[in-house]
């Protein structure tokens, strides 16, 4: 059995089409979608994201604004930028990229973005919104892995679902996410005793831990979905995930790549998100419309 192989780029660009129309309507009726993305220090890495989401903003017909600081900025400084932000009614999304350098507190920082304007959905309002089973904004990468879990018409309730990682932007709100469709969800993580017993039930199998190649094809139930988050760099250079994508591809019956798979699908639903965020402002705005 070989595996049906998710292409993720695909999938995205089928999405971002979509986004594109609701975009164009939103500014025909007076209000462009714009997100505001900050960026504190020079990681490389962190500034390639904020490129490619400034650029998919723009693509998509969305306004984007970036703020760049130096790593030795006061924190003081982008804590007044995230209050002229919240401020402002003409920012639908705000997003900080992570990692801060170590002198910020990250979660005050997270904490400080207005919780309507939270693209990311890391606040904790709207943390506690989506364990509530009411989302505001859901996080861009378990969203992502929904909207492909749904388009390919994965049976989710009553599935098994086991998750690995349990990290606050990935692994926690997954479990949330697929416990709301009625999946039996288990989430495993560095201390889980036996990985293999819990990730060979797995009907649906999400690995976002960070570790190259660590989910064999001898882990995984045949014709089990596997959605393969991680992001690895190897010795050559080469992007990998968290699954050992050769022999995984043919015991499961659906498979995510590294690259190609989740990750795109991370930047259209943070377009989505602020598509949303723009929508609500719209129907706010003009409630009689809302309501037909
Ligand atoms: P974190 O480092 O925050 O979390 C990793 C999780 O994996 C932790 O819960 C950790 O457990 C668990 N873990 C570590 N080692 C093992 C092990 N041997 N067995 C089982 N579990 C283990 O990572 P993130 O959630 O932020 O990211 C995970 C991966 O996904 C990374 O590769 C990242 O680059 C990628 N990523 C990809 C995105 C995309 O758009 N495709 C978006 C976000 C992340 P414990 O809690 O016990 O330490």
């Amino acid at each position: 059995m070989t595996a049906k192989i998710l292409d993720g780029n695909a999938f995205s660009a089928k999405v971002r089409e979509g986004l594109a129309v609701r975009a164009a309507a939103l500014k025909a009726a007076g209000v462009t979608p714009c997100l505001a993305v900050i960026l504190v220090g020079d990681d490389a890495a962190s500034a390639v994201y904020v490129r490619n989401k400034v650029a998919a903003c723009e693509k998509a017909g969305m306004r984007s604004l970036k703020f760049v600081y130096p790593s030795d900025i006061e924190p003081a400084v982008v804590f007044a930028k995230i209050a002229e932000l919240n401020a402002d009614p003409g920012v639908h999304g705000i997003l900080v990229q992570l990692p801060l350098p170590k002198r910020f507190d990250s979660d005050a920082v997270l904490e400080a973005i207005s919780p309507e304007k939270d693209v990311d959905g890391f606040h904790a309002e709207n943390v506690g919104a989506l364990v509530q089973g009411n989302p505001r904004f859901i996080p861009c990468t378990p969203y992502g892995v929904m909207e492909m879990l749904k388009s390919e018409g994965v049976k989710l309730a009553g599935a098994e679902a086991v998750i690995v990682g349990r990290s606050n932007i990935v692994g926690k709100p997954m479990a949330m996410l697929l416990l709301a469709e009625s999946c039996t969800v288990t989430v495993c993580h560095s201390r889980t005793a036996d990985l293999a017993f819990h990730t060979r039930r797995a009907d649906i199998l999400i690995a976002a831990v960070g570790r190259a190649k660590m989910i064999t094809g001898d882990m995984i139930k045949p014709g089990a979905a596997v959605i393969d988050v991680g992001i690895n760099r190897q010795a050559d250079g080469k992007l990998c995930g968290d699954v050992d994508f050769e022999s995984a591809k043919e015991v499961a019956g659906l498979i995510t790549p590294v690259p190609g798979g989740v990750g795109p699908m991370t930047i259209t639903m943070l377009l989505a998100n602020t598509l949303e965020s723009a929508e609500r402002v719209a129907a706010e705005r003009q409630p009689e419309k809302a309501h037909k």
